[in-house]
């Protein structure tokens, strides 16, 4: 696991923590936010990685503690190992309300149930050691209950399943146009319809955002790629808007 840092101005750190063989699953991205040694970790992910993930997040803590534990929907690349992280520190977990009553499958333990929270729908500001970091609603992106977060010191939009790329050995997007066939049939099939992207990107230009920062996949740096990347969603035809003939009972034999 290696740690790159995205964006630090002394006081305020957003890293992202980096697996890229995680043996045969879905290559993700962990974020860390750090504000006055106070953590925020985003989408920390499953098991195969959830030991290194809490050891590097200790490690950039430097003494300092995890207090927030953001989990953008409810996918088991997400969640899975959510009760680990509970259970080995004192940090507060928050998901859609819609998922509350459904992660503790993943085995949470009663001990700490109490410490998931539901983010309601029309999403909420957090405080980190007094950073404002908004989780802003993304719903239908991919999942019916689906949060991001933006942190408006660093400019970073960390947009979960939004902007995924599979199958990249590049970190940075260098190229938008050669970058978009890795996107593609993600995005067509994951995501619920170009309505929603559009109502999405429509909330999303009025915030200042100098970086994209997907789950899965590389990032989008600089305002003219997080542009592009805006104008594409804008224009894709996804979901419901091209699935519809897919509904039809298959025949037997
Ligand atoms: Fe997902």
């Amino acid at each position: 696991m290696s740690s790159i840092v995205l964006f630090d101005d002394g006081q305020h750190k957003n890293v992202l923590l980096e697996e890229f063989s995680p043996g045969g699953a879905v290559q993700a991205n962990q974020y860390l936010i750090v504000h006055d040694r106070q953590g925020m970790i985003l989408d920390p992910g499953g098991h195969k990685i959830y030991s290194k993930v809490l050891s590097e997040t200790s490690h950039l803590l430097a003494g300092g503690e995890l207090r927030t534990i953001f989990l953008s929907h409810q996918d088991p690349d997400i969640v899975a190992a959510v009760n680990g992280w509970l259970m080995s520190t004192d940090a507060d977990a928050w998901a859609s309300e819609l998922w509350i009553r459904f992660i503790p499958h993943f085995g949470v333990d009663q001990l700490v149930a109490s410490r998931l929270h539901p983010i309601p729908d029309a999403g909420m500001v957090f405080d980190l050691a007094g950073s404002k970091l908004l989780a802003l609603p993304a719903h239908f992106l991919h999942s019916c209950g689906n949060l991001h977060l933006y942190d408006p010191r660093s400019k970073i939009l960390f947009s979960g399943d939004l902007g995924a790329s599979l199958g990249v050995q590049y970190r940075e997007v260098p190229d938008f146009d050669a970058h978009r066939r890795y996107m593609e049939g993600f995005h067509r099939r994951y995501m619920a319809s170009n309505l929603v992207l559009r109502a999405w990107v429509s909330m999303v230009r009025t915030l200042d955002i100098e970086t994209i920062a997907p789950q899965h996949g590389a990032i989008f740096r600089g305002r003219e790629m997080v542009g592009r990347f805006l104008d594409w969603c804008e224009g894709l035809e996804c979901g419901s808007d091209v699935l519809l003939g897919l509904y039809k009972v298959p025949e037997i034999g």
